[in-house]
């Protein structure tokens, strides 16, 4: 149950309804509790202390749409994810910064494109410890360079808490990786930012679990979460995961959160991105994370499923059509 306290709880009676109700307190403009679901009803304290109370099914409190039934709007700089606009946003560039050069062309491309959200990483969660874990704080500082220089806005990934702070003040949109989706010490400090955050798809996960990660965030008081769908781990061993376009529509109809598709880590392999991507489009979604390099082949990371600039500019060119197609309009 998701209670929004009225303007006469102090504090301190706030926090003490939290005790009793054992319930998360947080602030965002106004006093919120959130009880465990299973409380149903508001009995008279609480009632008395309420201007609004939000039954909800499950532990998906916050971001369900019992709670706000039209999707949340995430603003970044001029552009705007989700709410009523059905933008498509598209963001673009290789897995790692891997040197100035480098990262200094995918801004370049996203400048002639007018793609307005470069990615990268910086601190890569690999999955051998003797693969490139990417350039850290040096990365980070190329990022925001590019971002001064081209005016992007700059996604980049926090691998764990240890520079979870620094990935926080760099970024304009945090992204925390498939990997990292139970990591509550990331989860939690992302809960005390403001900064949009686009949370991963852990592949062995349920949409529930999935879902009840983004809680840790918005219960936090950060209202600013997109969740990302990168596919997930099924019996097929020809692709590298399996993107679950089903729980997509399932996100969209049941939360209030935009959703973000990832086809190049589900597919792992450029020569399915193009047609996943306008399969995703055409499902009409918030935006579309696509890897892209200068030199594919050369890339010290997922190396085989990114786009070279020649493919990426092809299928941009043809997602607009397929956005206008669906009532979206890229962006
Ligand atoms: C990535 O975005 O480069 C990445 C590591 O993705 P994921 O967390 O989905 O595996
Ligand atoms: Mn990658």
């Amino acid at each position: 149950m998701i209670v929004h306290l009225n303007k006469n709880i102090s504090l301190e009676q706030a926090k003490q309804l939290a005790d009793k109700y054992q319930s998360i307190l947080f602030e965002n403009g106004k006093l919120v509790l959130v009880s465990p679901s299973k409380l149903k009803s508001a009995d008279e304290e609480l009632e008395k202390a309420a201007d609004e109370v939000f039954i909800t099914e499950t532990d998906i409190q916050l971001a369900s749409k019992q709670y706000i039934s039209s999707k949340r709007e995430i603003v970044v700089g001029d552009i705007i994810v989700g709410g009523n606009t059905n933008n498509t946003v598209v963001i673009t560039g290789p897995c790692s910064v891997e040197s100035e050069e480098q990262i200094e062309s995918a801004a370049k491309l996203c400048v002639e494109l007018g793609v307005k959200i470069l990615r990268a990483g910086a601190y890569k969660p690999r999955t051998s410890p003797y693969s490139f874990q990417g350039m850290g704080l040096e990365g980070l500082k190329l990022l925001d360079k590019m971002r001064s220089k081209y005016g992007l806005k700059i996604i980049t990934e926090v691998r764990d808490s240890t520079h979870a702070d620094e990935v926080i003040e760099y970024a304009d949109i945090i992204q925390i990786g498939a990997k990292s989706m139970y990591d509550h010490g990331i989860l939690r400090k992302c809960g005390k930012s403001r900064k949009p955050i686009l949370l991963k798809r852990g592949f062995g996960t349920t949409l529930q679990e999935f879902v009840q990660s983004a809680e840790f965030i918005l219960s936090g008081g950060n209202p600013n979460v997109m969740l990302c769908e990168r596919g997930i781990r099924t019996f097929e061993t020809k692709t590298r995961f399996t993107l679950d376009l089903c729980g997509v529509a399932w996100l969209k109809e049941n939360t209030n959160l935009p959703v973000i598709l990832d086809p190049s880590h589900a597919i792992g392999y450029a020569y399915g991105v193009a047609d996943l991507s306008r399969a995703c489009v055409a499902m009409g979604v918030d935006g579309l994370l696509i890897e892209s390099h200068p030199n594919p082949k050369a890339a010290k990371s997922d190396a085989e499923q990114q786009l070279n600039f020649d493919e990426f500019r092809k299928l941009f060119v043809s997602l607009k059509t397929v956005a206008e197609a669906v009532g979206y309009k890229v962006v």
